[in-house]
């Protein structure tokens, strides 16, 4: 087992919404500037919206203008795994959550400092805490 909170892909879809369901765990991307999260200015903690994990603080958010929520870097290294992704004729990294394994999204090195990288994450895999 691979990542601490396993669920089978009918106990996931019970729990998500289809586009949730659609984005974490089949890896879809959602419309530029339609999430509901990627022009939340609240201060805060965005979790997982399938586990629950603090991902990223709105501290380390962004505006990179791509119609995403962006942030330079995780709540923490672990809180995060990365992969090589090579669908759609482009290697990227993606972005998954490091304990359950849902697609967050990918990261890129065109970030502000002091990382250079941009975590371009889809709001559909984000439940945001508010301070
Ligand atoms: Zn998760």
């Amino acid at each position: 087992m691979k990542y601490e909170v396993n669920k089978s892909e009918e106990e996931w879809k019970k729990e998500l919404t289809p586009e949730q369901y659609k984005i974490l765990r089949q890896k879809g991307t959602e419309m530029a500037f339609t999430g509901a999260l990627y022009n939340n200015h609240d201060r805060g903690t965005y979790l997982c919206a399938a586990c629950g994990s603090a991902l990223f603080s709105s501290e380390t958010k962004y505006e990179s203008g791509s119609g995403w929520p962006s942030f330079y870097q995780p709540t923490k290294e672990e809180a995060v795994e990365k992969e090589t992704d090579s669908s759609h004729g482009m290697t990227r990294t993606e972005v998954v959550c490091a304990k359950c394994g849902g697609h967050l999204g990918h990261v890129f090195p065109d970030g502000p400092r002091p990382t250079g990288l941009r975590y371009c994450i889809n709001s559909a895999s984000l439940k945001f805490k508010k301070e």
